[in-house]
């Protein structure tokens, strides 16, 4: 049995409510199949709170061992740095988490908040919050970067706002069942950040023959005028649908980018910012002269039927 204590900080509880949505595994067989034991959560456990308040004494103690803390939210850290502005029965959450996760064998910082201050540390940052071992991309967070969990582990960042709920459970089941984890460089899981959102968007043929949407509403792809985030931002929206039937941009919204260190960025969620006719934030690992000569030529070449379906909206 593997033990699991789930503790929110600076949260909305989106993450919780995205764990549930899980399908394989779901949130219950983590407990019935793969051998984790919950000790708490805060939405989920009906205990008294003076059970949580045992545990956490317990936990502290070494007499409860604590093979998996999962965190939610943002790490709030003011005022002055006592993280006071978020506390528990006067104590700053900001230091219950940190002795949680000096006794953890392994700390999953779930969503972007958590992994990296995600919203609540957007500007100005009235909380002067950061997330568990990064502040937005800059390594360094509530712990250092060198910091390592008792697994010998970095915080393990499942990105994302909410983050994916496959990503979660799959990696909670991968820990329990002794998995090994490989990371990309902001302490992600690469099964689940190594593609593009843009990868299994079904506007990707418009998004091929540079035939965009100029508002919402349309069918054709969002990169170049309404924001879409999804060739620059590594996540599994499009490639495992969220409830198994949907994503952000089949819904007809733009990617936001809500796995990356930046989110959310500080510019209208809905507009592509351009110099001159060309956006600012092109494709990852695209070459801007080539990119150009590429859409122009592709915009030419659109097949009528490309065009017709815009136009049939
Ligand atoms: S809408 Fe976004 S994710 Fe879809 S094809 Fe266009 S740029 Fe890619």
């Amino acid at each position: 049995m593997k033990t699991l204590f789930w503790l929110q900080t600076g949260a909305c509880g989106g993450d919780s409510l995205a764990i549930l949505s899980a399908e394989a595994p779901s949130f219950e067989q983590l407990f019935s199949s793969y051998g984790i034991e919950l000790l708490w959560h805060p939405s989920l456990s009906h205990a008294p709170m003076k059970r949580h308040d045992e545990l956490l004494e317990e936990i502290a103690s070494g007499a409860q061992k604590l093979d998996i803390l999962c965190i939610e939210g943002s790490i709030i850290t003011a005022p002055r740095g006592t993280g006071l502005f978020d506390s528990y029965r006067g104590r700053a959450r900001m230091e219950i988490a940190r002795t949680l996760a000096e006794r953890a064998d392994y700390v999953v910082a779930m969503g972007t908040c958590a992994s990296f201050g995600g919203v609540h540390a957007a500007g100005p940052n009235p909380s002067d919050c950061i997330g568990l071992q990064f502040d937005h991309e800059t390594p360094g967070g509530l712990f250092p970067p060198d910091w390592r969990s008792r697994a010998d582990m970095p915080v393990i960042n499942i990105a994302g706002c909410p983050a994916h709920p496959h990503a979660m459970t799959q990696t909670l089941a991968a820990i329990a069942k002794g998995m090994p984890l490989r990371l990309d460089s902001l302490n992600r899981p690469s099964a689940f950040f190594s593609t593009l959102v843009h990868q299994g968007c079904t506007r990707n043929e418009y998004h091929e023959y540079d035939v965009e949407d100029v508002e919402l509403g349309g069918r054709a792809c969002l990169f170049f005028n309404l924001g879409c985030q999804g060739p620059l931002t590594q996540a599994v929206c499009n490639s495992d649908l969220w409830n198994g039937v949907n994503s952000k941009t089949r819904a007809g919204v733009p990617c936001f980018g809500c796995t990356a260190p930046t989110f959310p960025r500080e510019a209208d969620l809905f507009a592509t910012a351009k110099i001159g006719d060309i956006p600012l934030r092109l494709p990852v690992g695209v070459e801007r002269a080539r990119y150009m000569a590429y859409k122009n030529l592709a915009r030419a070449a659109a097949p009528a039927r490309v065009q017709a379906k815009k136009m049939d909206v």
